[in-house]
């Protein structure tokens, strides 16, 4: 059976890593779909959200049945084209669950015949966040326990880039 992974990954953490090594041992074939939303104000373009997924998921044996897709729309009409039965997502805390439950209901609505299926995030990785990343990043902390090891440098750099701008 095949899912989709949906997020905007800016960028990718270890968070998100775990919750697509775990999907990708429960599914014979996972996209991870990078939904790019003209609303959502992103710090890495969706070429370079995409090149730092992949170069993440490059080493690991465990990833070969899994494949970075960039879309937008909704993530159903995306399942449905591309024949993922299920909606992979994760919940780190109550917080997200109730963003989660609705978006989840939102597409049960449009389309019954996709599930969303939710992985609870590991406890060392229950805190992180993208934007926490990013907070650290662009005042010189370490993300080094944060991000796949193969971003670190690219996620330091591009920030390093971005700094004038971010911090007015
Ligand atoms: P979105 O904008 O769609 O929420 P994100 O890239 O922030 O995109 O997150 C994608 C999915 O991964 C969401 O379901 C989110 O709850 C989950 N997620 C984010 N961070 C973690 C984490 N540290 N551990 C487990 N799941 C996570």
């Amino acid at each position: 059976m095949k899912a989709c992974y949906p997020g905007t990954f800016d960028p990718i953490t270890l968070g998100h890593l775990d919750i697509i090594e775990r999907a990708a041992l429960i599914f014979d074939e996972l996209d991870v779909l990078l939904m790019v939303n003209p609303r959502k104000k992103c710090v890495f373009d969706a070429a370079q959200r995409k090149a730092m997924i992949e170069a993440s998921l490059a080493s690991r044996e465990n990833c070969r049945n899994v494949k970075v897709i960039i879309g937008e729309g909704l993530t159903v009409d995306f399942a449905r084209k591309t024949g993922s039965k299920a909606i992979v997502r994760g919940i780190r805390a109550v917080t997200d669950y109730e963003y989660e439950l609705q978006q989840a209901t939102a597409n049960l609505m449009l389309d019954p015949d996709v599930e969303t299926m939710f992985l609870i995030a590991k406890p060392e990785y229950s805190f992180l966040s993208s934007s926490v990343v990013k907070e650290i990043a662009l005042n010189d902390g370490d993300i080094s326990k944060m991000v796949p090891a193969e971003v670190v440098d690219l996620v330091k750099e591009a920030m390093a880039d971005k700094k004038d701008v971010l911090k007015g």
